[in-house]
């Protein structure tokens, strides 16, 4: 049992520091301030483990935080439930973030690909931003705290660090604490632990998202081709050949595999596939858009040219040579001299290459969690917990996971929002 606490009881804690737990703060104080509250009169904490905040903002999209994503919809994230997505980035969309930085003096620009950036290129400028806004709402940032566990006390909330500082109190409680990718961030994990503790359950299977993959023995040959990047359509396929996914964007060959937003899109995928069929893998079409006929009339038609003179007008030489190495085929020979068989076979290969993977990189080196906290014991229409009053969980604790692009940002943005609203309002209501 806790002592009484010699500071009084925060109105609400949230733990984790993040994207999600910094709009989470936020959203209340702001909400606080339009209804003339001052949120200096309210005591909300942020608490993080963490030495330094913020780390995986400022190292997402290369250091220059891929903030959003110019069209977000619930098809670009993986879930069980889409119309509790969907309903949260309605309520805040992308085009509410583009304003919300803006109003924070951060300016975002949109890319080619429809990732937006702050036009500074600079993900100091988003994390500050964000930084400077809870400073000026009273938020109180504690750390390094980490939390090791919470007590529930006569309607109360007794947060434990794992180093026997003095507990803190909280009327409220936000769970902000993320998954498990990048560990020496901070979010390792233990947030679930902390989530199972006060009555949540956590999906069965946990694993790393957008991550790179480790390609099997059978697919070696990958490897030799590493520093080749390439826009090609991935699809996950199961073991009778079914393809149950697909992406199309720029895949990195490397020194142990696959990497870059096509392989990382997919990974999850093959992952969840591979838990109950082992036999499922990749199939890579080199040249996007083209089927096998096509490719196999092109090849058919080159006449006297080489075929790697060919091929290298669609894809890298190197990758030409390697895959006309992989079925026999020697990339001078001219398109005429080339044999029907040895044509489709070429042609199958260009066009459905079966890839196998090992495993994937691991937490990491990814940038989600696949997997957390289901989505079902969470109130739609606030985020608060259906299995513990009082609680609010945000971000990427929820077993939700979008791909790349700035979705999952975007997921703690709209998550942090609502909750931070509702939290609000129940302030106000003295709830
Ligand atoms: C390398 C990399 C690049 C990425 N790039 C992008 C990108 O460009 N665009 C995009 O949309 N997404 C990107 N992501 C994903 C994105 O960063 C996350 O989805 C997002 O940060 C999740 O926010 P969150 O607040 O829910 O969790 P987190 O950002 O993980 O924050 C959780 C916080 O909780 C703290 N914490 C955890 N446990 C405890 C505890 N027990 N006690 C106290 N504190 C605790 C941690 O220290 C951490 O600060 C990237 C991720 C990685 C790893």
């Amino acid at each position: 049992m806790s002592s009484a606490p010699s500071t009084p009881p925060a109105q609400v804690a949230i733990i984790g520091a993040g994207a999600s737990g910094l709009m989470t703060a936020i959203s209340i104080g702001r909400a606080l301030e339009s209804k003339s509250i001052d949120p200096r009169s309210k005591r909300i904490v942020l608490i993080d483990g963490a030495k330094k905040i913020g780390i995986k903002i400022l190292v997402a999209g290369g250091g220059r935080c891929n903030v959003t994503h110019h069209v977000v919809d619930e098809q670009q994230y993986a879930t069980t439930k889409p119309p509790i997505v969907r309903s949260a980035l309605k309520r805040f969309s992308a085009q509410d973030s583009i304003e919300f930085f803006e109003e924070l003096g951060v300016t975002l620009k949109q890319e080619e690909t429809g990732k937006l950036f702050p036009i500074t290129d600079d993900a100091h400028t988003v994390l500050h931003a964000l930084l400077d806004e809870a400073d000026r709402l009273g938020i109180q940032i504690i750390r390094p705290w980490r939390v090791d566990r919470i007590e529930q006390v006569n309607d109360r909330f007794v947060i434990h660090s794992d180093n026997d500082q003095e507990p803190i109190h909280a009327e409220r409680l936000v769970l902000a604490t993320g998954g498990m990718a990048l560990p020496k961030s901070g979010s390792d994990g233990h947030g679930y632990t902390i989530a199972q503790s006060l009555g949540h359950s956590i999906s069965p299977n946990i694993f790393p998202a957008l991550v790179p993959l480790v390609v099997d023995p059978r697919s070696d040959w990958i490897r030799e081709l590493s520093g080749i990047s390439t826009n090609a359509t991935i699809h996950a396929v199961s073991s009778t050949g079914k393809r149950f996914k697909s992406f199309t964007n720029d895949l990195l060959c490397t020194h142990f595999g696959l990497s870059g937003p096509g392989p990382m899109d997919i990974s999850r995928y093959l992952a969840s596939a591979k838990l109950s069929d082992k036999g499922a893998h990749l199939q890579i079409n080199w040249i996007p858009d083209h089927t096998f006929e096509q490719i196999d009339q092109q090849l058919a038609q080159i006449g006297k040219p080489q075929i790697v003179t060919h091929l290298r007008s669609l894809i890298p030489e190197r990758l030409a040579r390697s895959l006309c190495e992989q079925v026999q085929v020697d990339p001078t020979t001219a398109g005429h001299s080339l044999m029907r068989e040895q044509r489709r076979t070429l042609a199958h290969l260009l066009t459905q290459c079966d890839i196998y993977i090992q495993s994937d990189r691991g937490f990491t080196h990814a940038e989600v969690t696949a997997g957390g906290v289901p989505i079902e014991e969470i109130n739609r229409k606030d985020f608060a917990s259906r299995c513990c009053e009082r609680l609010w969980l945000v971000g990427e604790i929820l077993d939700v996971d979008g791909r790349i692009g700035g979705f999952n940002f975007q997921w703690a943005w709209s998550t942090g929002f609502i909750a931070g609203n509702a939290i609000a309002k129940s302030l106000t209501q003295g709830d």
